[in-house]
């Protein structure tokens, strides 16, 4: 669907690299509004970089729009684009020290050099790099090069902010803060932003929107809550965060309990459903949503305990409930001490089950 409003408008984006074989994006709509920041998600090759280059103008695309502010920048030249944009290996000049780096797009405009020094100076405090403004970029840490690589995306003020995998190279402590401070300086600056990940967990806690990709099309676009709690596709379900997929499970309504029938396993008692096909489709459920328990309560099913491994905070079990493999996640706080091979019950807790239309 073209969609008709939003500051970054995409519509039917597609890019073959080769007449004659299958297209790397193949007719993506998407819309964001202004000051929203958008991951695009996916497994490698489904086509997220070459989405990201053509907002950028570095690829030119084979079909289709890409609008900012209602302007048609489609075949647009990379330098009359106003795009801030952020590399996975940084792209610094090695040559120059930081102020140089971060001021090269303002001297490129032709800014007056008074004002280069002040907007250098004020985006390096955004980093936190004030202090090493004169510093070489070889004798500078991975994190230190990625803040001026960000300062010098955002000084020119851009339309839009993009990065293509920038915390793929720090370490996974590096990158917790790094998401945060990302997140944090496109919020203060109220700046549109895109982000490619196949992090699923960056994509989760730092976007507005989320893209998901694979295969160079567009599986399902909305809020972090939609492609979590609500994903259109088995492929959403089972690359953001885990999930049970059971095929063929009914929606059944017996007074003003909820239940769904799992093949072989009896009826689940579930608190509340979501889905357009309630009957015959696949029913998702995340590994938390389910409990363990010794003593059977009314509405659990039968399960036997194939294995139970122990995470610190949580307690991962796989448990078999007829034919049906389920994962069940508990803190550890509360997990019943199940042996492997005894025999439990599973119940729902109080978050929803998602059927998959098939
Ligand atoms: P990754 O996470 O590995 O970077 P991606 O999702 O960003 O992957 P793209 O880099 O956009 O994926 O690539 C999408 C598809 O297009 C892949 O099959 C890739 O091999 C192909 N491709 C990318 N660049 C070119 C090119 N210049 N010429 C031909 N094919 C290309």
């Amino acid at each position: 669907m073209p969609s008709t409003s939003g500051y970054l408008q995409i519509d039917s984006l597609t890019k073959r690299y080769k007449e004659g074989t299958a297209p790397a994006v193949d007719s993506v709509s998407l819309s964001v509004d202004e000051g929203e920041f958008l991951a695009l998600l996916g497994p490698s090759g489904c086509g997220k970089t070459t989405t990201l280059r053509m907002i950028a103008g570095l690829i030119d695309p084979t079909a289709g729009t890409v609008k900012v502010a209602g302007k048609d920048i489609t075949h647009a030249p990379v330098y009359k684009r106003s795009v801030g944009m952020v590399f996975q290996s940084y792209a610094l000049f090695p040559h120059l020290d930081v102020k140089s780096n971060v001021a090269y797009g303002l001297q490129m405009r032709r800014v007056p050099k008074a004002e280069i020094t002040t907007k250098v100076l004020e985006a390096l405090e955004l980093v936190r790099l004030g202090h090493l403004a004169d510093r070489r970029i070889t004798a500078l840490s991975g994190g230190q090069q990625q803040r001026v690589a960000l300062a010098r995306a955002i000084v020119i003020n851009p339309q839009l902010f993009l990065m293509d995998e920038p915390l793929s190279n720090l370490d996974a402590k590096l990158r917790d803060v790094m998401r945060n401070e990302i997140r944090g300086i496109q919020q203060r600056m109220g700046i549109t932003s895109v982000f490619v990940t196949h992090d699923q967990g960056e994509a989760l806690t730092m976007a507005d929107k989320i893209a998901v990709m694979s295969e160079g099309t567009l599986e399902q676009f909305g809020t972090p809550s939609d492609i979590y709690e609500r994903p259109a596709t088995r492929f959403v379900a089972e690359f953001v965060g885990q999930a049970n997929l059971v095929e063929g499970a009914t929606f059944v309504r017996a007074g003003s309990a909820s239940m769904i029938e799992l093949p072989g396993a009896g009826r689940l008692a579930v608190p509340r459903v979501s889905g357009t096909q309630l009957n015959g489709a696949t029913a998702m459920i995340r590994p938390h949503q389910l409990q363990v328990r010794s003593v059977a309560r009314d509405g659990d099913i039968p399960a036997r305990i194939r294995s139970s491994v122990y995470l610190g905070d949580t307690i991962q079990y796989e448990v078999e409930a007829g034919k049906n493999i389920l994962k069940v996640q508990m803190f550890a706080d509360g997990a019943p001490a199940l042996a492997v091979g005894s025999e439990a019950a599973v119940g729902a807790s109080t978050d929803c089950v998602h059927f998959i239309a098939a």
